[in-house]
């Protein structure tokens, strides 16, 4: 396993859409791995493969429940219902948005063993998928927030709230 580096908002490849995985080789089981250990070094909750270079796609996820790694995800159903909610990027140091995603989803994918899967989810670890699966088509989260504030706004409004609130900050 080996750290890679986290491309940065700006560089042209997180605009890229990545190519589906026709086999799931060493390589891309590697790929898998580095990225995990990258995602964690890094403290996120979510990398997908073009943030480290690779336009292939392939998502690792932690949101506190154990590593997933999923191999061509597809959002197969959205519900109506929608929720508008803080994301942060680790390809995005210096904003955080606010970001309009589906209540729930499911998704299908492949695990590392070329197995199908199925995935229902929401909260959390719903937005994480979303916002994964984004970068896979070249899209970050500045690209479709409904509001943007600087890391440093976000510090002070964390501040201002944390009397009577406690607010998590989840970096995918
Ligand atoms: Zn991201």
């Amino acid at each position: 396993m080996a750290l890679r580096t986290i491309r940065i908002q700006g560089d042209d490849l997180l605009g890229k859409r990545s190519r589906e995985i026709s086999e799931i080789n060493e390589r891309i089981l590697t790929l898998l791995d580095d990225m995990a250990e990258t995602m964690y070094k890094a403290e996120g909750v979510g990398l997908a493969a073009p943030q480290v270079g690779v336009l292939r796609r392939c998502v690792v996820i932690d949101v506190g429940e154990g590593l997933i790694k999923l191999i061509n995800p597809v959002i197969v159903e959205s519900s109506e219902e929608t929720e508008t909610r803080l994301e942060g990027c680790l390809s995005v140091p210096d904003y955080v948005g606010w970001v309009k995603r589906p209540c729930k989803i499911k998704v299908e994918a492949l695990n590392e063993k070329g197995e199908k899967v199925t995935i229902e989810a929401e909260g959390l670890y719903k937005k994480a998928l979303c916002h994964e699966i984004d970068h896979l088509d070249g899209v970050i989260f500045p690209d479709i927030a409904e509001k943007l504030m600087t890391q440093e706004e976000y510090e002070e409004l964390l501040e201002k709230n944390s009397q009577n609130n406690q607010e998590e900050d989840d970096e995918d």
